[in-house]
């Protein structure tokens, strides 16, 4: 059996969801499918996950979500009118979920509406039964996966019937709709993969699977045919965004393989992430960028005994979570996403982190970015040498190496506004 997913450009339009359609059922082993809500049809479009949200904001404000909610609206009903489904039980549908945002339902629930419209239609399109995410997928409060779902799903879904799921969100096992952080339908897919032991995951998107380097960076970047599990995670980590990072966790121990697909060519390959891939050296750059980093400093700061997990509970309360770190004899260097922390939230950790540890020195800047070189046996590799080289001779500073933590990828730090130029010099350079 063949678990699908489907992202938000496979399902943006009547169209595209024909084209889903066509590739479910030219092989009959595929027998479940899951969906996103659908997202941009044109580049300067609104995915309706970010509107549900927008909705939710205005509401939490006192206002109405009315408008931005008829936008969501009329996009649903045009496609349900362009497959020729019933529009009038979903105009009832829609009344009762602008209701219940309206009455102040939550940011989770809001979002969730988007996957859950689209696969109430796309099932009805298919003739495939429609199974609710928030009756077998069971989501703890840290928006990781309770093993509770697995066994749910297998009670659920019988052998040789077809279904269509909505991916990105589950209940609490309190009963309270919850989603998993965006992007999160492909940790759905792979959820039900797991739990029916499928034979493939497929992964259809609008590339023909993950490249060597982000093509709006290097348009030469070719794509990988093959990638490991782990390689797939460092590379995610480092601002891939084709599959959620999260999403190989529920497969990792059960071997199942994935491919990434795309829905506009589906004779393409593709790119097939196993267990273990047989090439060894780098096969991907990447780089994220907005992030900032803090940097600390105290003589014989380590000599308190557990001086490390106060500081990082400290962070926390503040809303911070590091994401890279890096430590000297007396110091201390995170970095974290900007988007965590607006500048007084910085100033007041700083005096409060002062005060508390007696620090010598404390500083938040921005404006940096981690360049990731990804590839299994990246630890016996001269790949970073050749990265470093590549750097130093194009001018590019670097702010930090990690080299070594793992044997996946090695990590530079650079400036933001290099981190493109720094993708295009080790692109070339390795490949
Ligand atoms: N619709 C959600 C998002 O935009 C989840 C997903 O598409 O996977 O993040």
């Amino acid at each position: 059996m063949i678990v699908s997913k489907f992202g938000g450009s496979s399902v943006a339009d009547a169209d595209q969801i024909r084209k889903v359609k066509a590739i479910l059922e030219s092989d009959e082993r595929r027998m479940v499918a899951i969906v996103s809500a659908p997202g941009k049809r044109t580049s300067d479009d609104d995915k309706i996950t970010d509107l549900l949200y927008k909705c939710n904001s205005l509401v939490q404000k006192g206002l109405t979500c009315r408008p931005v909610f008829n936008e969501i609206s009329k996009r649903f009903v045009q496609i349900a009118q362009k497959l020729k489904i019933d529009d009038v039980k979903l105009s009832e549908c829609l009344d009762d979920i602008r209701c219940n945002i309206d009455a102040g339902r939550g940011a989770d629930y809001t979002a969730s509406r988007g996957e859950y419209l689209s696969a109430l239609i796309i099932s009805e399109f298919l003739g495939w039964e429609f199974v609710d995410a928030e009756d077998v997928i069971v989501i703890n409060q840290d928006s990781t996966v309770n093993e509770k779902t697995y066994k749910k799903l297998q009670e659920r879904l019988e052998p040789g019937k077809r279904y269509v799921i909505p991916g990105f969100y589950g209940e609490t096992e309190q009963g309270v709709v919850k989603t998993f952080t965006r992007g999160g339908s492909d940790i759905t897919g792979s959820i039900v993969a797991r739990a029916v032991n499928a034979e493939l995951y497929e992964n259809w998107t609008d590339v023909s699977g993950i490249y060597r380097a982000d093509p709006r960076i290097v348009p030469e970047a070719t794509v990988n045919t093959e990638l490991s599990y782990k390689e797939v995670r460092e590379l995610s980590d480092v601002g891939a965004t084709v599959f959620h990072e999260e999403a190989i966790a529920p497969i990792y121990n059960y071997g199942i393989p994935i491919v990434v697909k795309n829905t506009n060519k589906p004779e393409d390959p593709g790119t097939r992430i196993v267990p273990e891939s047989n090439d060894f050296g780098a096969t991907a750059v990447s780089a994220r960028s907005g992030l900032s980093r803090i940097k600390l400093r105290k003589l014989m700061l380590f000599k308190k005994y557990g001086v490390r997990h106060a500081l990082l509970t400290m962070l926390h309360v503040f809303g911070i979570r590091p994401c890279y770190s890096l430590f000297g004899i007396d110091s201390i260097v995170w970095f974290f996403d900007s988007k965590m922390a607006s500048d007084s939230v910085c100033q007041a950790m700083c005096e409060r982190l002062t005060k508390e540890f007696g620090l010598d020195s404390i500083e938040v800047d921005h404006g940096h970015a981690i360049l990731g070189v990804v590839g299994d046996g990246m630890d016996s590799s001269d790949a970073y040498l050749d990265a470093a080289i590549a750097l130093k001779e194009n001018g590019i500073e670097t702010t930090f190496v990690n080299y070594g933590s793992s044997d996946t990828s090695v990590l530079f730090g650079v400036k933001e506004d290099q981190a493109s130029e720094a993708v295009r010099v080790v692109y070339k350079k390795l490949f």
